[in-house]
């Protein structure tokens, strides 16, 4: 079982193509809503009295476990964001609502699970989970500018204690003060977790570990309607995929890492996570193989 802790959101979205309000959003529910392909998920995080019962029960439609996960009186998390043609997000509005005042308490289940993702959302609560984790094989946590820049200690010392930390381009660059993506890769590699991927939108991955290096091309889109989550669901689907190994090698880590563009890819077909929620192994697997005949090298 893989759990996941952070945000768990109402959205409101602008792109150049459309805009959506009142959607189901957070890092949170990305990311179980593609890992939920390979593995089974416990979401931890706290919903609002206004959190729609609708949405409750589309994570219970997909088998996402609820044991950690908590309705409280008071408001849902709301993020409203607007992205250009680059995909580059601003937020407009942001009320962490009942997420400000949540403590989270792992039930003894759930400090059992050997798989963690700590998403998007501030680091003393991703820290606060981590710490009640009893023996995980493999832990990874995830950020975002606000955070970096606000709570830069904070997410330095939490980074000591990952396995894999999941980056953009501007986070990387925030965090590490460089501007080329390779060293900046390089540098989280050696800032505590064994392995750093930085995800550069459509222009691909870069995964660093301590002696090796791996980069992918992005699977092209040509019609993008909603870059929103694609990296929250890169990194559920990355997690669920290794779950899914015996042994965590190089080769499997860059096998998830293109399943994971894969599932990325599909989910900025559509507003919020609407393409997230029909996709099925069998569409993930179909595209995985469209992306591998497209990145297979010629030698002549
Ligand atoms: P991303 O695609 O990585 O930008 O993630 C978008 C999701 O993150 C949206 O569904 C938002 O609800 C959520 N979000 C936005 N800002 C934050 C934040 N500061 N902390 C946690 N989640 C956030």
């Amino acid at each position: 079982m893989l759990l996941i802790v952070g945000s768990i959101a109402i959205d409101s979205i602008q792109t150049p193509w459309g805009r959506a309000q009142e959607l189901l959003g957070g890092s949170a529910t990305y990311a179980a809503l593609a890992a939920r392909l390979w593995t089974r998920v416990a979401m931890v995080g706290v919903v609002g009295s206004d959190f729609p019962a609708q949405y409750l029960k589309l994570f219970r439609k997909h088998q996402i476990d609820g044991e950690g996960l908590y309705q409280v009186p008071g408001r849902t998390f709301r993020w409203k964001g607007r992205y250009d043609e680059t995909g580059r997000a601003t937020t407009l509005f942001l009320d962490l609502g009942v997420f400000s005042g949540f403590q989270p308490r792992l039930t003894p289940a759930l400090r059992r699970v050997k798989y963690a993702f700590l998403g998007n959302i501030h680091p003393t609560l991703q820290w606060q989970v981590l710490r009640q984790l009893t023996a995980p094989r493999i832990t990874a946590c995830d950020s975002r500018e606000d955070w970096i820049g606000n709570q830069r200690r904070g997410f330095l010392k939490l980074l000591k204690k990952v396995d894999l930390v999941f980056l953009n381009d501007s986070e990387a660059r925030l965090l590490t003060g460089v501007h080329s993506l390779t060293q900046a890769t390089r540098l989280l590699a050696r800032l505590g977790p064994r392995v750093a991927i930085v995800k550069k939108g459509e222009h691909g991955v870069l995964a660093a570990s301590r002696d090796a290096f791996f980069s992918l091309p992005g699977f092209p889109v040509s019609r993008v309607v909603d870059p929103t989550g694609a990296g929250d669901a890169f990194a559920g689907a990355c997690l669920g995929f290794l779950t899914t190994q015996r042994r965590i090698t190089w080769l499997a880590l860059c096998q998830a890492i293109q399943y994971a563009s894969s599932v990325a890819s599909m989910t900025i077909e559509a507003f919020g996570p609407a393409r997230l929620l029909t996709a099925t192994k069998a569409d993930t697997l179909r595209r995985t193989k469209a992306f591998q005949s497209l990145t297979r090298a010629v030698v002549l």
